[in-house]
């Protein structure tokens, strides 16, 4: 899509902050969209917990069917802390797009940047966490339940086809890195192949699929070790990739690491659907006050261009993508700046700040 139709964009808000970074996200695109000659047509869905108090479902099948005809999803935040069904759990419709549309590839770029305090002595950490997230151990979420005071068993499972298909994504997006970012172009395997069958299963995959990559250097590292590295030594990782569960824990480790999860934004992908979300949830402490920090759905609304620029071959997108990237890390250096990364700005102020250094030559196209 080179030519001037108007990327389709389904926007969910959701709960809590949702709708206030998505505003934010949505501020930021418009400026960008301008100057870059890109035009988006949005569309807005109501999902989350809601509008589940009101109707009983999170999100309906007609929007969950409407949003997949869209360029690309971009959400809030889902889920109310008294809102939950009948079995205990919360309405989680962000999980049942990723199911419903098969998003198993889950992009985590962690990044530390100027301006923002992280608990590390580390100067530099800029790398990407791949979590599967389709299978592994949710891969029973939906398994019969036989309730039992004795004993419960959850299952993880590791199929073949779709680790090959997140293993491409690794090597695919480690190159991309490099090409970009001038990273070193590495993928880390994290797992625990020493005790578990599907995870020795896993890396003889993994091997397979790093044999095709030679440009590619590689580590396997058991999820043990490999979470501690996080912290000691976390200039070691460029893509990292796991499975479903270690990668959700390692993801928010991960975040800690660089100012907290308002600072993470994340991508859930598969060849031909994506969902772009800020890592954390609804935050309903502060919803409403308007101290949220946008900065990870603005940078989810970056990768969000990235990956619209990859799928069209529009390299428009792509500018879009490093000027909102540049204009963000421009505005942490200097600030305003939130709360949660040690400043007093509120999240309209942040967001006019970004939108306006897009205008500035030094970070424009
Ligand atoms: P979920 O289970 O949906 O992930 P949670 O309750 O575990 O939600 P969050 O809603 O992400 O986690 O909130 C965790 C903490 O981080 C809260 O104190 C919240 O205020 C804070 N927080 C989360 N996101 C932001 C943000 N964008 N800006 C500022 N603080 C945030």
């Amino acid at each position: 899509m080179s030519s001037n139709a108007p990327y389709r964009i389904a926007l969910i808000g959701g709960d809590g902050i949702g709708p206030e970074v998505v505003a934010a996200a949505v501020e930021v695109l418009d400026a960008v969209a301008q100057r870059h000659g890109i035009d988006f047509q949005y569309e807005r869905y109501e999902a989350g917990a809601g509008l589940y108090r009101k109707t009983g479902e999170s999100i309906s099948a007609a929007d969950m069917a409407a949003i997949g005809k869209a360029d690309a999803i971009l959400l809030g935040a889902c889920g109310l802390p008294d809102v939950r069904k009948p079995d205990g759990t919360e309405p989680a419709p962000q999980i049942d797009i990723r199911e419903h549309y098969g998003l198993f590839g889950g992009l985590r770029p962690i990044k530390l940047h100027a301006g923002v305090p992280g608990p590390l002595k580390a100067a530099k950490i800029d790398l990407l966490i791949i979590r599967e997230n389709t299978e592994g151990l949710f891969a029973g979420r939906h398994d019969a339940f036989r309730p039992s005071d004795e004993s419960v068993s959850d299952r993880m499972t590791i199929t073949r086809k779709t680790s090959e298909k997140l293993f491409e994504l690794a090597f695919a997006q480690a190159r991309e890195r490099r090409r970009k970012h001038g990273t070193p172009g590495h993928v880390t395997l994290l797992d625990k192949a020493n005790v578990l069958k599907s995870n020795a299963f896993m890396r003889k995959v993994f091997d397979e699929v790093a044999a095709r990559h030679p440009d590619v250097g590689t580590a396997r590292v058991y999820i043990d070790a490999g979470a501690m590295m996080f912290v000691t030594q976390p200039e070691r990782y460029d893509v990292v990739v796991t499975e479903n569960m270690f990668g959700d824990i390692v993801s928010d480790l991960a975040a800690g690491i660089v100012g907290g999860l308002g600072m993470a934004p994340s991508g859930d992908v598969s060849e031909t659907h994506a969902v772009f979300q800020p890592s954390h949830g609804t935050a309903p402490d502060i919803m409403g006050r308007g101290v949220a920090n946008p900065v990870a759905t603005i940078l989810s609304a970056a990768m969000m261009l990235d990956w619209l620029g990859g799928r069209h071959g529009d390299s428009r997108c792509e500018g879009a993508s490093a000027a909102i990237r540049s204009a963000t890390a421009a505005i942490l250096a200097s600030g305003p700046r939130t709360g949660d990364i040690g400043g007093t700005a509120r999240t309209v102020e942040v967001t006019k700040a970004i939108a306006s250094a897009l205008e500035d030559a030094r970070v424009g196209a």
